[in-house]
């Protein structure tokens, strides 16, 4: 009896489950009952998906490295990480504030950009990674919790408020919090999981003819 579940879609919107049917590049499938988007094919999206998760890994990587900020008043210089930000917060007494900036601004999008990286690449080189529907759970259930957009925001607001009081100097880091901020939404709006079910599909259909 051939196995029918694996071309099954449910759609997000009103649960009416129907069968995939293959679409020309470019186009999209939607819900035969409430017109919901089911799918679309856009070409190349998993590789820009990678080349997006690559580039905020690099930028990750340089914005927790380098100095934040520094701030001169009358001649005394202090520059900050982001890390250091966190560890002052946590020194005087803020504790809350500084486990949520810590996990919102450099635990959770660690965690994002690894499992981006650990289910992208190996796919792009027709290997299997361990665990993918976990991951991709995880993954769905913690992207709310990545605020780098928002600590973003709080930065340049309080730039503005203090630009009258002392000299800033915009860091390395700042900059690449900024291209940070627009990697991580790129990600988001080109990742497809669909495209990592298709792949998954396509290599287990591999495997076993090869068997
Ligand atoms: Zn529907």
């Amino acid at each position: 009896m051939p196995n029918h579940s694996a071309h099954l879609i449910a759609c997000h919107e009103c649960d009416l489950l129907q069968r995939e049917i293959p679409i020309p590049l470019g186009g999209e499938a939607h819900c035969c009952r409430c017109s919901a988007m089911l799918y679309r094919s856009s070409p190349g999206t998993f590789d820009n998906t990678l080349a997006f998760a690559m580039a905020a890994a690099i930028l990750f990587v340089i914005a927790n490295a380098y100095p934040l900020i520094g701030i001169d008043i009358q001649g005394n210089t202090n520059a900050t990480h982001l890390f250091g930000a966190v560890r002052y917060l946590w020194d005087h007494e803020m504790l809350l504030i500084s486990i949520l900036v810590g996990v919102t601004t450099i635990v959770i999008p660690a965690i994002e950009i690894t499992m981006m990286l650990y289910i992208l690449l190996p796919f792009r080189f027709s290997l299997v990674p361990i665990g993918v529907p976990n991951i991709l759970r995880v993954l769905q259930s913690i992207k709310p919790w990545s605020m780098i957009e928002v600590f973003m925001l709080g930065i340049l607001v309080s730039l503005v408020k203090l630009k009258d009081t002392s000299t800033i100097i915009p860091g390395v880091a700042l900059w690449s919090f900024g291209g940070l901020t627009l990697m991580l939404a790129a990600v988001a709006s080109s990742f497809n999981p669909r495209d990592v079910w298709q792949r998954l599909d396509n290599i287990s259909t591999r495997e076993n003819q090869h068997e």
